[in-house]
């Protein structure tokens, strides 16, 4: 490709175009994943829809690997590509709220925490991830887990409209009355049918939540993850909660005796009042030993949503396994236990994020989203800041996630993929959908040009 080609993409864009020449190409093309270092031919940093409309059409024409990127967070990387064009969508942040709907119309670059800060002034928020500096548009086509689930849904259960640039440079609105097929597919197929450049949800009035983390020795595990899984079945919806074995923090305010001690986990979102919240987790801890502390207060959602940014800068080193789980009988909880005790590095965990509720009630064929029976989207991630671990974090999540398997379901949580899957993995998550996903690519999608993600194959007619 020549200097004078690549000057009309630039030419047609009000964004920029960063190539390996330029100063700030490696900060460009950096993900979150430090374990990730992908060379991008070219990267479109789209300031809106016409620049999208440009740069796919551009990829397309010069026949050039196109990858969509929203907040860089995914696991493996499939936010950017080797030596392909990178459609950056990271500089598109506008939120638009509606407070007499209680809808939130959200551009393709936003963050979780961009969104709920937003909507937070309106005593509202729409159910993300439990990490404020994930993308919303990567987040949102893989299905989308958190505090809120039980009560109100995956994040595409509170989807109402999508806007796509499609493969052939054509832009479409998608929704229950508009290209509904789309629709339905843009939600949990992932990044496969276009690139959505803004997205209406449906909000939720949330203000101030009860919430945080209480932390067990890790002795007490198997009491407390028996306890949890007994207490989330009967728990009102409103309590978001998770359990997750890792390790204390070695820094304060955790308390010096146990940094780096292995510990259980329970992390939760309750909206209501702390009065409630507190009587409605008693029934938790008086079941269990005493913790080494209990965190939960009454906190702002958008406090309890960046809780834990300041663990997890940009750049560690991330690997990650996941699995849908329908149930946690004790022979799979001594499994996790034993497993994660050998956990290569201080921040290495495993959590398992309840998708019942609300989730349940959506009918297996009404979105791309098939696994509507699971309690729990389980993820073991190896995580460290040193490079040099890398083969541990794989090694160690690996051997966990082997050992674990035979307990869960076939499928997984699509953005907890790693790029190392067993054959079939992503056919199996999608199960009886995926024929159908496969025939709405073939619609929108049929040369494949959307492949940089958990692929679907254009159904062949
Ligand atoms: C620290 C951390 C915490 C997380 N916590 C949660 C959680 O609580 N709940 C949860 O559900 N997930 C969670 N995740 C997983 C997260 O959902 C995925 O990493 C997701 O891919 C991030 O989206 P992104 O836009 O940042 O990703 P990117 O890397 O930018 O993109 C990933 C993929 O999404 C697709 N994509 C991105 N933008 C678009 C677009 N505009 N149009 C079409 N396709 C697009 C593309 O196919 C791309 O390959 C977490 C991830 C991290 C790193």
């Amino acid at each position: 490709m020549n200097d004078q080609i690549v000057s009309t993409l630039q030419q047609s864009l009000r964004g920029r175009l960063i190539g390996p020449s330029d100063a700030d190409y490696d900060a460009a093309r950096a993900l979150y994943n430090g374990m990730i270092d992908k060379r991008p031919r070219l990267i479109a940093r789209c300031v809106d829809v016409a620049d999208v409309i440009a740069a796919v059409n551009f990829g397309r024409d010069q026949g050039l690997l196109v990858a969509i990127r929203g907040g860089g967070h995914n696991g493996p990387g499939l936010g950017s590509c080797n030596d392909g064009l990178v459609v950056d969508l990271s500089m598109m942040k506008s939120v638009r709220v509606d407070p007499a709907s209680r809808t939130v119309r959200v551009d393709a670059g936003c963050t979780s925490g961009d969104v709920d800060h937003a909507t937070h002034a309106f005593g509202l928020a729409v159910p993300f991830g439990i990490v404020s500096t994930t993308g919303v548009a990567g987040l949102t086509v893989g299905g989308g887990t958190g505090y809120l689930t039980r009560k109100y849904g995956l994040t595409i259960d509170n989807l109402l409209e999508a806007d796509v640039v499609l493969a052939n440079g054509s832009f479409v609105t998608a929704s229950e009355s508009q290209h509904p097929d789309l629709f339905w597919a843009l939600r949990g197929g992932g990044g496969n049918f276009g690139v959505v450049t803004s997205f209406l949800f449906q909000a939720h009035p949330v203000g101030t939540v009860y919430a945080g983390p209480i932390f067990w020795e890790a002795t007490h595990a198997k009491a407390v993850m028996r306890a949890y899984r007994d207490f989330l079945a009967t728990a009102p919806e409103e309590l978001g909660a998770f359990v997750g074995l890792k390790t204390v923090p070695s820094m304060d305010p955790f308390p010096k005796d146990y940094w780096g001690r292995r510990a259980c986990a329970v992390i939760s979102s309750y909206n209501g009042s702390a009065e409630e919240g507190e009587k409605i987790m008693a029934r938790l801890l008086k079941s269990v030993p005493p913790p080494i502390f209990n965190w939960m207060s009454a906190m702002p959602f958008p406090a309890m949503q960046a809780l834990f940014d300041p663990f997890f800068p940009k750049g560690l080193q991330w690997y990650w396994k996941g699995d849908f789980v329908k149930s946690l009988p004790d022979e799979a909880i001594d499994t996790h236990i034993a497993q994660a005790a050998k956990a290569p590095s201080e921040l290495s965990l495993m959590h398992l994020y309840p998708i019942e509720g609300a989730v349940h009630r959506v009918p297996k064929d009404a979105t791309a989203w098939n696994t509507r029976d699971a309690t729990w989207s389980m993820v073991i991630t190896g995580i460290d800041p040193d490079p040099k671990q890398a083969d541990a974090l794989k090694t160690w999540g690996r051997a966990y996630w082997t050992a674990i398997h035979p307990f869960n379901l076939e499928g997984a949580y699509v953005n907890f993929m790693s790029d190392d899957e067993v054959q079939g993995r992503v056919q199996a998550t999608y199960g009886e959908n995926y024929k159908r996903l496969a025939s709405v690519k073939a619609k929108y999608d049929p040369e494949n040009l959307f492949r940089v993600n958990q692929n679907i194959l254009p159904a062949a007619f």
